[in-house]
């Protein structure tokens, strides 16, 4: 038998360790502040993604400056200048949140003492702190899996038997027709049909009309065809509208139809005097899906789904695997939940409330809203500028540059979209609004000040301009 160190470090492990704090002291502080433009991928970086598979190491200090190299020529969501899609903010006790889960890599599939506490606790404390009170909970990579999860759960209260024969009889689900795209996906997997979706007109806030959804589900019970779920969404990914929540769920109760509430971008928003009200009714809702990683600032992936009862997770999941303990008393979590193997995912969720407490996530989150209206009345000010009717709900701002001279709005911010990102210094995402193209900023990162929102104008401006020359 050959000698072998086989996998562990060969260099002095507290020399590495020394060496990562002052890098990721680095990183964090090139996040506090905006950079000018994105680096081009150098040459260096190119041979290194042209590696062949090493067959003999090339040592652990050299993979992390290998490492830290290309990741700063990567678009890093986590700055403060980035607009787009909605964004990250790599929270910095996030961070070290996943660097310990990680070193202990604990599975979350089955009973893992603390940690398995540690999960519903933390739940708990995101409920309490969106105001969906007495909430179980589990974590799952992203709102999709979340969404899925809940209308697994919806489909098996509705139609019991479904999980061994499968879905014969007709069947509906409601959402307005901003929801997110996810929730298609889930009908899709679970075997409903696309076709069973009811996607409901909106009203001019961008909500889903109550009154719409009334005549869907009357209808839809008056020809014999079975409601699922309603899924309202707390915060769209387009516009950041949130549905009337507490009239949707009185419907939902008089018919005892599942509602889902798709969380996932807005929900840490409930916790503002802001804009709290806005969720009026949440905690109605059977679930709720929340992204910590969008507006809870923490590293991805961390989603999670709330629900009030675990019971229908219960029989949705649970199955006999010889080789896994199916306590009947305690649930495992694989008898709960989508996935088998879990990371512990909540752990930087709770060591972000507990370093920082609720207050400070909630005075973030108000920053952003703060900004966002500030954006809305800059813009609506500037005859240059189109904004929608009514002021931002959240924390997104679709706005259109149309200064005198350009014919095709929307094909002017569609060019100057892609101009901005070849440029560098912001990062906005495009938006199709009514069949035309908007600039869609969305503010969920705690780094982002006024300043960058002036920059940001200046950098419409002046790309415009350049464009019209
Ligand atoms: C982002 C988002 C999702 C999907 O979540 P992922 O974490 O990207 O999987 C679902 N619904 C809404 C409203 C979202 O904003």
């Amino acid at each position: 038998m050959t000698e072998t160190k086989g996998l562990r470090f060969s260099e002095s492990r507290d020399q590495i360790l020394a060496n990562l704090a002052d890098q990721v002291g680095h990183i964090w502080a090139g996040f506090d502040e905006a950079r000018d433009s994105e680096p081009e991928l150098d040459e260096k970086s190119r041979q290194l993604l042209a590696l062949a598979l090493p067959e003999v190491g090339l040592g652990e200090g050299q993979s992390i400056d290998q490492a830290l190299s290309l990741l700063d020529q990567s678009t890093a969501q986590s700055r403060p200048r980035f607009f787009a899609y909605i964004g990250s903010s790599g929270l910095e006790i996030g961070a070290i949140a996943d660097f310990l889960a990680s070193s202990y890599d604990i599975n979350l599939a089955v009973d893992s003492g603390a940690a398995s506490m540690l999960e519903y606790q933390t739940a708990a404390w995101v409920g309490d702190f969106i105001g969906y009170k007495n909430a179980k909970g589990l974590f799952a990579s992203g709102g999709t899996i979340s969404n899925i999860t809940a209308l697994a759960a919806a489909r098996t209260r509705a139609l019991p038997d479904s999980r061994k024969s499968g879905v014969a009889t007709p069947v509906a689900i409601y959402c307005s027709a901003e929801a997110h795209y996810s929730n298609v996906r889930a009908v899709e997997l679970l075997g409903l049909g696309a076709d069973s979706i009811r996607s409901i007109p909106i009203d001019e806030s961008r909500k889903m009309r109550v009154d719409a959804l009334e005549s869907a589900i009357s209808s839809d019970i008056a020809a014999g065809i079975v409601p699922i779920a309603i899924i309202a969404s707390a915060g769209t990914t387009l516009t950041g509208a949130v549905d009337p929540l507490r009239e949707i769920a009185q419907l939902a109760k008089a018919h005892n139809i599942w509602l889902h509430v798709d969380g996932a971008y807005g929900a840490p928003a409930a916790s503002t005097e802001f804009v709290g009200d806005l969720f009026d009714g949440i905690d109605l809702a059977d679930s709720v899906t929340i992204d910590a990683h969008k507006w809870l600032f923490v590293p991805k992936a961390c989603s999670i789904l709330l629900v009030k009862e675990l019971r229908h997770l219960h029989h949705t999941f649970s199955h006999d695997e010889a080789y896994m303990p199916h306590d009947s008393e305690n649930y495992n979590p694989v008898d709960l939940t989508l996935e088998y193997s879990r990371p512990l995912r909540a752990l930087k969720m709770w060591m972000g409330f507990y370093a920082h407490g609720a207050e400070e996530f909630r005075a973030a989150i108000t920053g952003n809203l703060q900004l966002a209206q500030a954006t809305y009345a800059r813009a609506k000010a500037d005859p240059n500028f189109r904004v929608l009717p009514n002021a931002p709900q959240l924390s997104i701002v679709p706005i259109q540059y149309c200064p005198p001279g350009v014919a095709d709005v929307s094909a002017h911010n569609k060019a100057l979209c892609l101009e901005i990102v070849k440029d560098g210094r912001i990062y906005i995402s495009p938006a199709v609004i009514d069949g035309e193209v908007w600039l869609r900023p969305c503010y969920t990162n705690f780094r982002t000040s006024e300043r960058d929102i002036e920059i940001m104008f200046e950098v419409i401006e002046e790309l415009s301009a350049k464009l019209l020359a």
